[in-house]
């Protein structure tokens, strides 16, 4: 009999934080090394949102919480979703995890059964399909490449819907693309989505608050109300107020899904940790105007190295409208050779060459589902990026 699991047997274990592992092994040898590789926002959380923290351990809200969150996230939440989102919601609909991951997780455990479909586009956040296959269903990839934008057509959805499909992943801004759809793009899906009323819709805009360009943020509910009875819209506060560690992801969905969702937590985690639900009421009701300042760090950050990307080097690199990720093409120089002398026959090859001869850590767009690229991340100091894109260069010149 087998100790480890069947469930377990059926996932793969991270690609992103493979590489990050090999990059930190490296760093550790006293090799210098920039890692490219992790997607978490390089700012510090905001005082206002610590102080919080602080005042909730000194006034002992220390305890267990409901599980699914205090009533005052609870309220903020639902105040969030109806004022920057056009939810129609209370707080009643509303739900808290630890962390966006545990509501995807949640939904996905809470639903799914063996021979069930889950169409995610590709390329995708790495651990959508994975958490499809621990819950013992499908996923249906659904492509969604340079050609359009990263964006899902409506006639791929359509041709991908069978009647298996319980659910479809959306992701706007996207990791690992940074595509993010506009209103009239979604409701191209939606209207695909209105013919085929068994599919539900699972919405991470985690990423929400990271558009460019002075673009507007959409969401699949907002812009087809008819949809909100089936779309699970979820969020959080781990990149929007740079609170990765904190572990708190909402949500606002169907009341039957919540409850199922409330059921499974009560038996796994229980409540998200009291300090940080805390410390979100604040991050949702205090000020919002230090986005504004992150907005015109990152898009420029974006500018810099999209540019650098494309200054001749045999790469091309769109330009995302959101999120803190770019999600260049290597195919032109893949069957090519490195100046180290790695033949570089895939992605993969074309990262571990980058990161053995120039320290750059990437990660190869085949973890993503969409061979030919990478993914870097400029959640990074300017020197680091301005750096990078340096050896990034130096490397492409390299190679023939
Ligand atoms: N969804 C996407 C697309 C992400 O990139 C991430 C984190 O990298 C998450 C969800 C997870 O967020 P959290 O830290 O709130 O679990």
């Amino acid at each position: 009999m087998a100790f480890l699991s069947d469930a377990l047997g059926r996932v793969a274990p991270s690609a992103t934080v493979a590489i990050s592992q090999k990059a930190r092994v490296m760093a550790a040898e006293g090799k210098d090394i920039i890692a490219l590789s992790a997607g978490e926002p390089d700012f510090n959380t905001p005082e206002n949102v610590r102080d919080a923290a602080k005042r909730a351990m000194d006034e002992g809200k220390t305890r267990y919480t409901n599980v699914d969150g205090i009533a005052e996230l609870k309220e903020a939440v639902a105040a969030k979703f109806r004022r920057d989102n056009g939810l129609d919601v209370t707080a009643a609909d509303c739900f808290v995890s630890s962390g966006g991951k545990q509501i995807i997780f949640n939904a996905l455990m809470a639903t799914l059964n063996p021979g069930d479909e889950v169409v995610v586009p590709v390329p995708y956040w790495v651990s959508y399909p994975e958490i499809v296959r621990l819950c013992g269903a499908e996923p249906v990839f659904a492509v969604a490449d340079a050609s359009t934008g990263f964006k899902l057509a409506p006639e791929t959805l359509e041709a991908a819907i069978t009647p298996r499909t319980k659910w479809l992943i959306l992701n706007t801004p996207s990791n690992p693309t940074g595509a993010a759809y506009t209103a009239s793009e979604l409701k191209g899906l939606a209207e695909v989505l209105m013919r085929h009323p068994h599919v539900h819709i699972l919405t991470d805009d985690i990423y929400e608050v990271l558009v460019y360009d002075g673009k507007e943020f959409a969401t699949i509910a907002q812009v087809e109300p008819r949809l909100q009875a089936r779309t699970l819209t979820m969020n959080g506060v781990s990149k929007s107020h740079a609170m990765t560690g904190w572990r708190i992801g909402y949500c606002t969905g169907p009341r039957p899904l919540l409850a199922a969702m409330v059921k499974l937590q009560g038996q796994s985690t229980s409540n998200p940790t009291s300090i940080s639900q805390w410390a979100a009421v604040e991050a949702l009701n205090g000020p919002q105007d230090f986005l504004a300042e992150w907005r015109e760090v990152f898009q420029a950050r974006r500018d810099m190295v999209v540019a650098g990307l494309n200054a001749n080097t045999g790469l091309d690199c769109l330009t995302p409208e959101g999120a803190f990720y770019v999600f260049p093409s290597c195919q032109r120089l893949l069957g090519k050779t490195s100046a180290g002398g790695t033949k570089l026959v895939t992605d993969e090859d074309f990262v571990l060459a980058l990161l053995e001869e120039t320290g750059v850590a990437l990660v190869h767009g085949t973890a993503f589902g969409l061979p030919g690229h990478f993914r870097l991340s400029y959640a990074a100091s300017n020197a680091e990026l301005e750096e990078a894109v340096r050896r990034i260069q130096g490397f492409c010149a390299g190679i023939a």
